[in-house]
């Protein structure tokens, strides 16, 4: 049965942009007749257990409800190996030796997308990769060798979207699986077909729904929503004042939410009633505590 989710990094308390997108995650799901899940992506060494759990509450708090256990990326390394040895099997994998220095400084192509993986490593002979493995002295990561340069996801409030596919990373030096092999085979196993979450994330889109092909799973359908700022325009953040749940508490939280979509509900499944995604604003909620 098909899914939508809300999956946050446990590296900060989630403020009032994070449960924003955590609500609306759950109106795209349950409007949709989708089952909801709730994954903590804590596979990163910036990532705290005890601020994971703390997210957990804090979406109990605001009413939402899932249809299962909320996951842990961290518990379950298997899939992830899976993953990386079927793309290796398929020899859709290569090692890199770039070190981010290495890579802010090679040369490029002059119409060379930016940000894109110049592809330094991609055609090394074995003799090559032999000396650059004795030279660097510590594991390399793992890049997809592509075939593309873009790749178009269809996402309800921007339309299709096409955006760059480089060769990037798919388990990193370190051994930890990457961000972006991780989350999909994530969504894959929970039957997640349906990503919501915040804009910042759009650019990464094309890359993980291009891998979600290579690996043979569904493509998923997105809605990213426009974050939250400042005042001053500028990402919302700590110092910006009341932000957390603590600082807010649950009740006033969801009217603020409801308040910046426009709505009178100030409970979740009252939202639900009032929930029409044809409707949401396409601008950045500016947020003023108090
Ligand atoms: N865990 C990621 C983050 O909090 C988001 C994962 C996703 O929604 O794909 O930035």
């Amino acid at each position: 049965m098909s899914a939508g989710r809300f999956a946050p990094s446990p590296s900060a308390d989630l403020h009032i942009g994070n449960l924003r997108t955590a609500v609306l995650a759950w109106l795209f799901a349950r409007s949709s007749g989708r089952r909801f899940l709730l994954r903590v992506d804590d596979l990163d060494d910036r990532t705290f257990t005890e601020i994971g759990h703390r997210q957990v509450a804090d979406l109990t708090a605001l009413g939402l409800t899932w249809d299962a256990e909320p996951e842990w990326q961290s518990q379950h390394p298997d899939r992830y190996a899976a993953a990386v040895d079927r793309l290796s099997a398929a020899g859709l994998l290569y090692e890199c030796y770039c070190s981010r220095k290495d890579i802010a400084q090679a040369p490029r192509a002059p119409h060379a997308p930016q940000g894109a993986y110049p592809g330094t490593c991609r055609d090394l002979t074995e003799p090559e990769r032999a000396a650059r493995r004795a030279e660097t002295g510590r594991p390399p990561a793992l890049r997809l060798r592509t075939d593309t340069a873009t790749f178009t996801v269809h996402d309800v409030l921007h339309g299709d979207y096409t955006g760059i596919v480089d060769d990037f990373v798919v388990r990193r030096g370190d051994g930890v699986p990457a961000y972006n092999l991780a989350v999909v085979v994530d969504d894959a196993a929970q039957g997640v077909d349906q990503v919501v979450r915040g804009d910042d994330l759009l650019p990464s889109s094309p890359r993980q729904a291009y891998l979600a092909r290579m690996l043979g799973f569904p493509q998923s359908v997105y809605a990213h929503v426009a974050l939250v700022l400042n005042e001053d325009g500028a990402r919302l953040a700590k110092r910006d004042g009341a932000v957390t749940l603590a600082e807010i508490g649950p009740r006033r939280a969801l009217e603020q939410i409801s308040a910046s979509l426009g709505w009178r509900a100030t409970d979740v499944e009252g939202m639900l009633a009032e929930f029409d995604p044809a409707k949401l604003p396409r601008e950045p909620w500016i947020y003023r505590p108090g």
